[in-house]
């Protein structure tokens, strides 16, 4: 499997010059099953409007997108207008929101909403491409092997504390696992459920939006800590680390010197940059 990074920012995009080296995308992330070239795709925040583009160039085509979706806050929906292949007559996109059943009301409600004739030009409807709301109850999906690809994708998803809800997503294919996880917020100690989710991951992304001090601050906003995603990635014996969903005051001089800390602490983590692959 191999991970890039279409968005690492968290809560906003910023374009400031001195935020370019980790990137002012928010939340998106692909993920490529070397074998076939397909894709999956985990949030739409602003950073899948380039994964769009680089889809199209490329000239790969499958006959169903997945894109799954951790919650539905703005930073991670609000680049799916600009999704260039939602444009695309009679491509399949699928819209994944696994666990969530009947916790929300409609799926479709909330990308229609989000592209009412107030808000955005074009409607849901008039884009092109034929879409699948996916809203399951269940936590667990298995994609049946295709004819070009053997191997079931085992699809898992675990809640956890985040306003309003969000869900971390385990892929495993072949014997390797890939886990994604942002916007969660431990509380007091690690929460067992993420770890249990990230047990033995070849790749974990964990988000940390803060340092232990300014998380002191912000109680109940949502999110963790660079210690606290550390401990997950220990804990959880995972083989590498990538820390996401920067927070948007933090530029690249403040990123570096986090990173440096991580690393003497857990030595394969590294904080995404933008269009960052990881092959594993
Ligand atoms: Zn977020
Ligand atoms: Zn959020």
């Amino acid at each position: 499997m191999k991970v890039k990074f279409y968005g690492t920012r968290g809560s906003i995009p910023v374009c400031a010059p001195e935020f370019q080296e980790f990137g002012g995308n928010t939340t998106c992330v692909q993920l490529r099953v070397k074998e076939t070239n397909n894709i999956g795709i985990f949030d739409a925040g602003t950073g899948i409007r380039d994964l769009g583009k680089d889809y199209l160039s490329s000239g790969h085509q499958q006959k169903e997108i997945f894109i799954a979706l951790t919650h539905f806050h703005w930073d991670h929906i609000q680049g799916f207008p600009f999704f260039a292949p939602a444009f695309i007559k009679n491509q399949n996109i699928n819209l994944l929101a696994l666990g969530w059943g009947k916790r929300i009301n409609c799926l479709e409600e909330i990308f229609k909403t989000q592209m009412q004739k107030e808000y955005f030009p074009v409607q849901l409807e008039k884009m092109g491409a034929n879409f699948n709301f996916m809203l399951l109850s269940e936590t667990k999906k298995i994609l049946e092997p295709e004819v070009e690809d053997p191997k079931p994708v085992i699809v898992s998803t675990n809640k956890h504390k985040h306003p309003g809800g969000a869900y971390g997503y385990r892929i495993e294919r072949d014997g390797k696992v890939f886990v994604f996880c942002t916007d969660v917020e431990h509380g007091d100690s690690i929460d067992d459920s993420v770890v249990k989710l990230a047990k033995d991951a070849n790749l974990l992304v964990h988000e940390a939006q803060y340092t232990t001090e300014e998380l002191k601050e912000k109680k109940g906003w949502g999110h963790s800590s660079y210690e606290q995603a550390l401990e997950v990635a220990e804990r959880a014996n995972v083989k590498v680390l990538v820390i996401t969903h920067h927070d948007p005051d933090h530029d690249d001089e403040f990123l570096k010197k986090r990173e440096i800390e991580c690393q003497e602490r857990f030595k394969d983590s590294v904080l995404a940059r933008e269009k960052m692959e990881i092959e594993f």
